[in-house]
């Protein structure tokens, strides 16, 4: 486990510059997109194994089964066969062809599961009921593991504290789209318990706004986020309402992190970007907002990610003018300090 460890997290913090209505403003985003997988989901997929080993709940041999709309199954895969484990995936059947060819080439059983089979919901409960008849298979249940919020509170969230803390500044808002919710839970009560005042946003697809209804409507195309029912380690009364926005949008925006910027990320990456735009117009040019580009373009290029997309009126990414782009250090002794019980505010060299 030790070397997976170097693998995944300690990503480098980006420093985005643009122009908005005439004036400069700078968002700030982990690039989770350098992860072992590609994604942010490795750290949970490491953490929930390394704490199930520790726990006794995992044994050498034994089969990881997950649902997952994709990430989840590509960091699983990835880091269940590093540490010799069968793994399988059941995933909806309407997820990008890439996803199921990377887990496929991981050596993981795929199952796919149509809308007529339950979809998302019905890949949970396949899922279940494999683990019911089986007595040699781990379910790490990332929609209500703790482990997985944890995961972002030991390593995403002290790494951006410290990244912006180097720079002398301190966030005042952080935003991120939910698919299990362990992303902005983790990090939000890390930033929190650093400095009270630091704002937390959920963001959720407007044509599908699931966390604003409580329930599945419509359908949207920023794959990884709003899958089907409010997680259960999501809890919406300890942060602030959620942000909304266009599926179209994002693709546009994430086409023009990759277009102008050379920021070859995914569709919930320019997601994050125009809900973190969003959040800076409501507190202030010089607010500092920070989000995370949770994966890389390469599992969307058969979506419309690679094609012609339809400009709205409404739309916030045509009025954004990329400028720039700093990358800040990554290497962090603070937060692994941090994560090995180090008190906050006690600086580390
Ligand atoms: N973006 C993408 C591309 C994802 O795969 C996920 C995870 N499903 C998320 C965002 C949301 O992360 P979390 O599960 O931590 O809420």
């Amino acid at each position: 486990m030790q070397g997976l460890e170097r693998l995944i997290g300690n990503t480098p913090l980006l420093a985005i510059e643009y122009e908005m209505q005439g004036r400069q403003r700078t968002i700030y985003a982990k690039s989770e997109q350098m992860n072992f997988t590609g994604s942010i989901k490795d750290r949970m997929a490491l953490h929930i194994l390394r704490k199930a080993y520790a726990a006794g709940l995992i044994h050498p041999g034994d089969t990881i089964v997950e649902a997952t709309s994709g990430n989840t199954g590509i960091s699983f895969a990835a880091v269940g066969r590093a540490l010799g484990h069968p793994v399988t995936i059941f995933m909806p059947n309407w997820m990008s062809r890439e996803r199921m060819d990377l887990i496929h080439s991981l050596g993981a059983n795929i199952v796919p599961v149509t809308r007529a089979q339950g979809g998302f919901l019905g890949s949970i409960r396949m899922a279940e009921e494999m683990a019911a008849q089986r007595d040699d298979v781990f379910l790490p249940r990332q929609f209500s593991n703790s482990a997985n919020v944890e995961a972002h509170e030991q390593t995403t969230g002290p790494e951006l504290y410290w990244q912006l803390r180097y720079e002398g500044l301190t966030a005042d808002a952080f935003v991120a789209g939910v698919g299990t919710g362990g992303t902005v839970m983790g990090v939000g009560r890390f930033l929190k318990a650093a400095h009270s005042t630091t704002r937390i946003y959920p963001m959720e697809p407007a044509e599908s706004p699931t966390l604003s209804t409580g329930c599945k409507v419509g359908q949207h195309r920023i794959q990884g986020i709003s899958d089907e029912f409010v997680p259960e380690i999501l809890h919406l009364t300890e942060i602030e309402p959620p942000v909304d926005v266009c599926d179209g949008d994002s693709i546009l925006m994430a086409q023009k992190l990759a277009g102008e910027l050379g920021l070859a990320v995914g569709i919930s990456s320019g997601a994050n970007f125009l809900a973190a735009v969003k959040v800076q117009g409501s507190l202030g040019d010089d607010a500092v907002v920070a989000t995370v580009f949770a994966d890389d373009n390469r599992k969307y290029l058969s979506t419309d990610l690679l094609r012609d997309e339809p400009v709205k009126s409404h739309y916030l990414s045509a009025g954004i003018n990329l400028v720039g782009l700093r990358a800040l250090s990554r290497v962090c002794k603070a937060c692994t300090a941090v994560r090995d019980g180090a008190q906050l505010g006690e600086e580390v060299t």
